[in-house]
């Protein structure tokens, strides 16, 4: 059976800001333990199609409240197997979802609850669901307090918070069977934080663009994750701004090499064109950083925007996200 760990007192309550007010309903959600209960009390011989169903309809209640997800098999990893897995793209440039089948990790990720239920559709044994980070309406950071190897992340956190100047905020907190605990914030929608391991203390993962969380409610081989008590309807609070500061990387030196500006920028371009609703800033990000960082940014500047902005951002976003890309890649925009 599954041991749930006792949330930690005192991080929560440490902090003195006030709690975010609500998004869009985000506090009004039917309470985890109902789906639970269900689970808890089914039988064996049902147990997998269960454990599917309910990890589902976990991922369409988060998906309600604007958060795109993917179903996750029982060790925590994308369900849906990569289309192209025996056959790897001989250019060298990775598909991420542009040739439309499904299987391309957190970029099959969605909050539409037609595609959730295809994409469950097409992972029978999915028992869990991730949650991606980064995207709009929240820019999600995942905050992954780590107990393995014996460390003390909580209090690595704790001990960054005075040193630095900042308080915890009252958040959605979700408890991982080993005992760890992630931290939901939410970054502003202009700047991109990366994924980190041990980056900032041993055990402190951070969850940014192109990372995923395991969502509350998923069960994987070493039992289920859950919203801690009183957490769960919270909204997601934001990242105090001198945290967030300590998430991003430093800026990196100018690109010694240029590359030809001509097949490569075009390359980027089409990469936006072919975005889904929910990727489409993030594709925009990435193409805009390595745009930067192959000398042609300024150039690229317009035909991304273009291309942006014929997949549905506005203007004003999509000049915003190449902004953030020339700076965290060490230009000015
Ligand atoms: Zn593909």
């Amino acid at each position: 059976m599954t041991s749930r760990p006792q949330a930690t007192q005192g991080m929560n309550r440490s902090g003195s800001l006030p709690a975010t007010p609500p998004v869009t309903g985000a506090s009004r959600l039917p309470a985890l333990p109902i789906f639970e209960q269900v689970y808890e009390h089914g039988g064996m011989a049902t147990i997998d199609r269960q454990a599917t169903t309910l990890a589902l309809a976990h991922a369409l209640s988060a998906a309600e409240r604007g958060l795109a997800v993917i179903p996750l098999s029982r060790t925590k990893l994308p369900a849906l197997r990569s289309p192209h897995r025996d056959d790897p793209d001989p250019a060298g440039r990775p598909c991420h979802s542009e040739c439309g089948r499904f299987g391309h990790g957190v970029y099959d990720a969605s909050t539409d609850p037609v595609r959730i239920r295809e994409l469950f559709a097409a992972a029978p044994r999915a028992t869990g669901y991730g949650i991606a980070c980064g995207l709009p309406p929240y820019h999600l950071i995942g905050v992954d307090l780590d107990t393995k190897s014996g460390t003390d992340s909580s209090a690595a956190l704790r001990e960054l918070a005075l040193r630095h100047l900042f308080t915890i905020p009252e958040t959605v907190v979700v408890l991982t069977p080993s005992g760890g605990r992630h931290l939901w914030l939410t970054g502003p929608p202009d700047t991109v934080v990366p994924n980190s391991a041990g980056r900032l203390a041993p055990g402190i993962d951070i969850r940014g663009a192109g990372g995923y969380l395991v969502g509350p409610g998923s069960r994987t081989d070493h039992g289920v994750y859950t919203a801690a008590p009183g957490t769960a309807g919270l909204a997601p609070a934001s990242c105090p701004p001198s945290l967030l500061r300590l998430l991003l990387p430093p800026p990196r030196a100018p690109h010694p090499t240029r590359p030809a500006a001509g097949d490569h920028g075009q390359g980027l371009v089409q990469f936006v064109l072919a975005a889904h609703e929910g990727q489409r800033n993030t594709r925009l990000f990435w193409a805009a950083c390595r745009a930067y960082e192959n000398g042609i940014g300024p150039a690229l500047a317009d035909p991304l925007v273009a291309a942006a902005r014929d997949t549905g951002l506005t203007e004003r976003e999509a000049r915003a996200t190449i902004a953030s890309a020339a700076r965290l890649t060490g230009h000015r925009p």
